[in-house]
């Protein structure tokens, strides 16, 4: 096997799989993992998507990754979340065979010729001329161009049960113990946050007649256009705490390594786990819970909403509570995890280190959580350095392309001071990037990128012209003198009523006509808000370049500092940091013009 590559991954979570799988467009990459049978392993729920979650995974799907693909191929349950809000908010979440989607992740990262599989634990880099070495426990020195880090929550992990810990990057898994000082070396400060899972519960243990089931919807949807071949084969269900629960909990506080004050970490405000939700809303009478199975035969499910660091003695009494659960035997104890994260200002918008230059991060270690927020820092970060590997000129994502653009731009300007989780209130302009747009948005972009075949483009672009030519076609067709388009635009009406109306449209799938009905339907507010955003694009096509912000007499004192961090490359970035105002803006704009 080689020992100079291109482009190193370390890691083989969903942010690692993303950047190799990217980076092999442009040349030789090495992964590197601990345990390759763990590649693509999902720890937490067995599920992909959901609202904000499956906007990224049809970006990241129309860039040529991943994840879209292994989740179709493995869909159990399949369901489009808020279909009555409208398509601004609409979300696909499929609930996934668990171990299939690890199994079927290997399989597309193994089959890949340009990708060297590395089995190993990374303890360090060192600068190597215009290389990076990598080098592991067991004194390998890897070589290559750059590197991207996706270590997870590895970093000096630290698992919790209840107020027993041990170091651990996961269940069961050894730590990363050594790569923490070679970022501190570099200049990174490390925070600690932590997150935690829920309880798995034996299947057969489970009163399932006893729990509210959610079926599948009957014409499942997909990421990638073909829905998997068991995408609607099982329900999920439901089930609520009770006050037995809440008291359980409520006295035995005391044994909660958060509560008592063990575990330093921040956790993630909006994914609590049971002890939060029973202190903080102790108004609520109960919480709903998910059961989720994880696979068609399942032998465990898994409790959404019940994470939790209790002792594992208590978690089997607390189990037991839950309506349905009465006989529940626990296969798997709920833990927390604490570890190392870079604090995301510290990089640039391609995720690359800003002290160790070559250097790209993604997913948890940069302080997200998620799947899917991992897989799209992943295939950023593995484009960036393959780019660069290769000697191509950086390309940023834009803010306003989508879900990918404010998840870079989030991390990069504003930071966060505890995981990250991208949801749809983040996202400005919610109606124009949607979804079900996301080929068309991005394909292009991704074809400049390098990661996009002739073909996909091609294919867009006549999907793009089909739904055109269905809108023309409603323009020019009248029935009682009003056209088709104003008659679609009539709340209450839809495309096949319009249809019924006599007006005849080109033949188009599923996709293709919502399509039609969103554009047309939403036409109006379309229209205003590209106007918005191009006004806002023309902010942002100012370049600051290396300006000197000392030299900016006007500007606050906090700004000054505030931009000085961050080093954003526009105005545009520039006004979107916090604690820049109007006036500061102002200054900067004076500045440029008298060309100083
Ligand atoms: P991971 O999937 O963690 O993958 C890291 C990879 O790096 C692994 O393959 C590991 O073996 C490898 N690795 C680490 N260090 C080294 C090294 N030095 N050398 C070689 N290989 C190395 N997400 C949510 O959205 N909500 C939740 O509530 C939630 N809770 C979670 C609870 C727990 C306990 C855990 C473990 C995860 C949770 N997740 C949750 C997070 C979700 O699992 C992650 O966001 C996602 O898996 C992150 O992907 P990643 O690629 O960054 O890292």
């Amino acid at each position: 096997m080689a020992t100079r590559w291109n482009v190193i991954v370390i890691g083989g979570g969903h942010a690692g799989i993303e950047a190799a799988w990217a980076a092999r467009n442009f040349g030789s990459v090495a992964l590197v993992v601990t345990n390759p049978d763990t590649i693509g392993r999902m720890p937490c729920n067995p599920a992909v998507g959901g609202p904000g979650k499956s906007q990224l995974v049809f970006e990241v799907h129309a860039l040529g990754g991943l994840m879209g693909r292994v989740a179709d191929d493995t869909a159990i349950h399949t369901r489009m979340l808020n279909a009555s809000k409208g398509p601004a908010v609409q979300s696909l979440r499929v609930q996934n065979e668990r171990d299939e989607y690890a199994t079927r992740a290997q399989e597309y990262v193994l089959g890949t010729a340009a990708l060297d599989i590395v089995r190993g634990e990374a303890a360090a880099l060192e600068r190597d001329g215009d290389d990076w070495t990598v080098v592991t426990t067991d004194g390998r020195r890897l070589r290559a161009r750059s590197v991207v880090l996706a270590t997870g929550t590895f970093l000096r992990g630290q698992t919790w049960y209840g107020r027993a810990s041990r170091p651990e990057g996961r269940q069961g898994e050894p730590p990363s113990r050594f790569l923490s000082s070679t970022l501190e070396r570099g200049g990174h400060v490390l925070k600690r946050y932590k997150t935690g899972t829920p309880p798995r519960i034996r299947a057969d243990s489970v009163r399932f007649e006893d729990l509210m089931e959610l079926p599948a919807d009957a014409d499942p949807r997909s990421f990638g256009g073909r829905p998997g071949p068991r995408a609607a084969s099982t329900p999920t269900w439901q089930t609520y705490t009770t006050p037995r629960t809440h008291e359980l909990i409520q006295d035995n506080l005391h044994e909660s390594p958060m509560y008592a004050g063990d575990i330093e970490g921040l956790g993630p405000r909006y994914c609590p786990s049971i002890e939060d939700k029973v202190v903080r809303f102790a108004h609520h009478e109960r919480h709903l819970l998910f059961v989720e199975p994880d696979g068609r035969e399942t032998s465990e499910v898994y409790l959404q909403g019940f994470s939790s660091s209790l002792p594992p003695r208590l978690q089997d009494e607390l189990v037991r509570t839950l309506p349905g659960f009465e006989a529940a035997v626990v296969q798997r104890y709920a833990y927390a995890v604490e570890y190392d994260v870079v604090d995301s200002r510290e990089l640039t918008l391609n995720l690359e280190s800003r002290f160790l230059p070559g250097v790209f991060l993604a997913g948890q270690v940069v302080g997200t959580s998620g799947y899917e927020e991992a897989a799209a820092q992943g295939l950023v970060a593995g484009v960036a350095a393959a780019r660069r590997a290769a000697d191509l000129p950086e390309l940023f994502f834009q803010r306003a392309q989508g879900y990918l653009g404010v998840l870079l731009d989030d991390l990069v300007l504003r930071g966060s001071d505890e995981p990250y989780r991208m949801m749809t209130s983040r996202v400005e302009h919610r109606l124009l990037v949607r979804q079900d747009n996301a080929d068309e948005r991005l394909t292009n972009f991704g074809h400049v990128l390098g990661v996009v075949g002739e073909s996909e483009v091609e294919r867009v672009g006549a999907k793009y012209a089909r739904i055109e030519s269905g809108m023309a076609a409603l323009r020019q067709q009248r029935v009682n003198g009003v056209t088709g388009d104003a008659w679609l635009r009539r709340p209450e009406m839809s495309l096949a009523d319009v249809e019924a109306l006599g007006m005849t449209l080109p033949e188009l799938n599923r996709d293709e006509r919502e399509a039609v009905e969103i554009r047309v339907k939403y036409a109006g507010y379309i229209e205003r808000t590209k106007r918005q955003l191009e006004a806002e694009a023309s902010s942002d096509s100012v370049e600051l370049g290396d300006l000197d912000f000392h030299a900016v007499p006007a500007l606050s004192l906090e700004a000054r500092e505030k931009l000085e961090r961050a080093r954003p490359r526009t105005l545009g970035q520039a006004a979107r940091l916090p604690g820049v105002r109007h006036s500061d803006i102002s200054a900067l704009l004076v500045h440029l013009k008298s060309g100083k």
